[in-house]
């Protein structure tokens, strides 16, 4: 293959545009605050059944002690009641004011085991709302470690793609001064070679791979016209002589 020896330093170029563009989209990738926003997710889901037993928790006790105190209400009122009526001096016969002496007797311990039982009950709920409380204040602190990492991701986004879009224009412009044949094997060897289809050669060195090239490649490569596109025998890349090539 042949090529206008200013084409085969401009591959060199597009070479160093595409090299940006890998790293610029592995680090878009592997940005540290998308590992902190999975970190986050995955502590926020850990606790995510404990926090829901804890609420399943914290809401039956309530409601036991709602139920606890509405029945020690309902002893209250027939407390208040009985005391109404044996005072109102309605009931004369002796008998039923002696049942209702004795009724009141019955609502009295009533009232102060369910009073003892709602205590229980309190006591219970305080525990589970003290583990809720830390459960959900952990929580809150996470979401909000996740949102304050998800909108410094945002940022390093929003300057790595103005950078990535800059990139891709500059490599429009230098892949329209390369010929087709050319920019064909290149993209060709960049998917074949990790990311690299050309190399300056540099100080008696292949650029793709680093690798010194012999005492009968230098002397082939210095026999070469210019404008023959070479291609190192060792890694199949192609190679391009620039000033610095010391052959
Ligand atoms: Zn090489």
């Amino acid at each position: 293959m042949k090529a206008d020896p200013f084409a085969q330093l401009r591959l060199l170029d597009l070479q160093a545009l595409d090299s940006a563009l890998d790293r610029l989209a592995h680090r878009r990738r592997s940005l540290p605050e998308t590992a902190e926003m999975q970190r986050l997710d995955a502590l926020v889901a850990a606790r995510h059944d404990d926090l829901v037993r804890a609420q399943t928790d914290a809401s039956d006790l309530a409601r036991q002690a709602a139920k606890f105190e509405e029945e020690i209400e309902q002893v209250r009122t027939r407390h208040h009641r009985n005391d109404q009526r044996m005072a109102s001096g309605a009931i004369t016969v002796a008998k039923q004011l002696q049942e209702m002496e004795h009724e009141n007797a019955t609502l009295v311990r009533r009232q102060s085991e369910l009073e003892d039982r709602e205590l229980e009950v309190m006591e219970r709920a305080e525990a589970v709302q003290a583990v809720l409380d830390a459960l959900e204040s952990e929580r809150d602190a996470h979401l909000a470690a996740r949102a304050a990492a998800e909108s410094r991701r945002e940022a390093a986004f929003a300057e790595i793609d103005a950078e990535i879009e800059r990139a891709r224009a500059e490599r429009t412009a230098v892949a329209g001064e390369i010929p087709a044949d050319l920019l064909a094997l290149y993209e060709k060897l960049r998917v074949s070679e990790g990311g690299i289809g050309v190399g300056a050669i540099e100080r008696g060195r292949c650029g793709g791979c680093h690798l010194d090239l012999m005492g009968n490649e230098k002397a082939d490569i210095r026999a070469a016209p210019s404008d023959v596109v070479l291609r190192h025998e060792e890694c199949t890349r192609i190679m391009v002589r620039t000033a610095e090539s010391g052959l």
